[in-house]
């Protein structure tokens, strides 16, 4: 009996964690999605993700049942990419709100438009993890009040109809909501007694690829959208570390410290390697993969498929050929 198409990459907690967003709504639940994010984007083949993929077209593993058939195997088949995708929630949102349990293939005159709608609203999603993280940080609290109106705002987004996704200016909410994560980051990091004047900490995107930083001492770090592919992190202090958009393919993290580090999502870690001594924080789930930390994470460790601009495709994997809608190594987010 083939699988649910679910994330192979870790057990998913069902249940709010403490000091998390909200899991219910931010967190994927595959068994009330019709598997928009193995139809709606394209996908061309890399390291992560085995074959091309036009968007709106149904991966060919993918069942009739919205299962993928060859779920137990995807990293051994060539698509570790599927194992670290994470849609914060917006494919049930989409498949059973915003079109009311719609099916795509027992209604194709809505697939387009639903798939267009899973785009958006995939970005809209994680903007509401971030803000949802950002208003449980106590250091945060002079900014609590700014925070939770625009994560009203964006929550008003979610729920609208297909026109009122669709008309979002993501750009200009995006701009918005970085403004305040920026601010709340630098709340936290204020903390770490003299972070924010060392210049080696402030890494907002360096080119940080293979680099080593074994134990180094990086808390209270801006790592924002820094590039840290392959980086050695063993044994690392990256506590209150702002990690958001960094990108952790096939970074070592065994052993490192990851606690209280400010706006690392699930896909970060799926992408990167670690083992039982890498400490994360309890809103995240330690990657199945991880095991004894050798295996190779998601994502080429490869300098050149930054410098050619590639970016994560499904998960941190396949190279996407023209949408934002897949995050991984490097989530979709605001960076900078
Ligand atoms: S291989 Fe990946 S995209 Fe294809 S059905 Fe399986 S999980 Fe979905």
């Amino acid at each position: 009996m083939p699988e649910r198409h679910e994330h192979p990459a870790s057990e998913r907690p069902t249940a709010p964690r403490p000091g998390g967003p909200d899991a219910g709504a931010l967190r994927a639940d595959c068994e009330r999605c019709f598997a928009l994010c193995c139809v709606a984007p394209a996908f061309a083949a890399s390291a992560d993700f085995a074959i091309d993929k036009p968007a709106g077209r149904a991966c060919p593993n993918l069942q009739q049942d919205f299962r993928c058939g060859i779920h137990r195997d995807l990293r051994k088949k060539g698509f570790t990419g599927c194992t670290v995708f994470d849609c914060f929630g917006a494919g049930q949102q989409v498949s059973q709100v915003t079109f009311n349990g719609e099916d795509w293939r027992r209604n194709p005159g809505t697939a387009r438009r639903m798939f267009e709608v899973f785009a958006v609203m995939r970005q809209i999603h994680e903007l509401l993890w971030y803000l949802t993280e950002a208003l449980a940080l106590p250091a945060a609290r002079p900014l609590h009040g700014e925070l939770a109106l625009l994560r009203d705002e964006t929550a008003r987004m979610a729920a609208g109809d297909p026109d009122a996704v669709l008309a979002v200016d993501l750009a200009g909410h995006r701009s918005r909501v970085n403004e305040l994560l920026l601010g709340a980051s630098e709340l936290v990091r204020a903390e770490v007694p003299g972070a924010r004047k060392d210049r080696r900490k402030e890494r907002r995107g360096a080119d940080l690829i293979g680099a080593d930083l074994r134990g180094a001492d990086l808390r209270g770090a801006s790592l924002r959208g820094a590039y840290l592919i392959g980086a050695d992190l063993r044994g690392a202090d990256l506590r209150t570390a702002d990690l958001i958009g960094a990108d952790l393919r096939d970074a070592d993290l065994r052993g490192a410290d990851l606690t209280g580090s400010v706006f690392l999502i699930q896909s970060q870690l799926d992408a990167a390697r670690g083992d039982a001594g890498t400490r994360i924080p309890p809103s995240l789930t330690r990657p199945a993969h991880w095991g004894t930390g050798t295996e190779r994470a998601a994502g080429p460790a490869r300098a050149a498929d930054r410098r050619a601009g590639a970016s994560g495709g499904r998960g941190s994997g396949a190279r996407r050929a023209g949408d934002r809608a897949r995050g991984g190594g490097r989530n979709a987010g605001p960076r900078r």
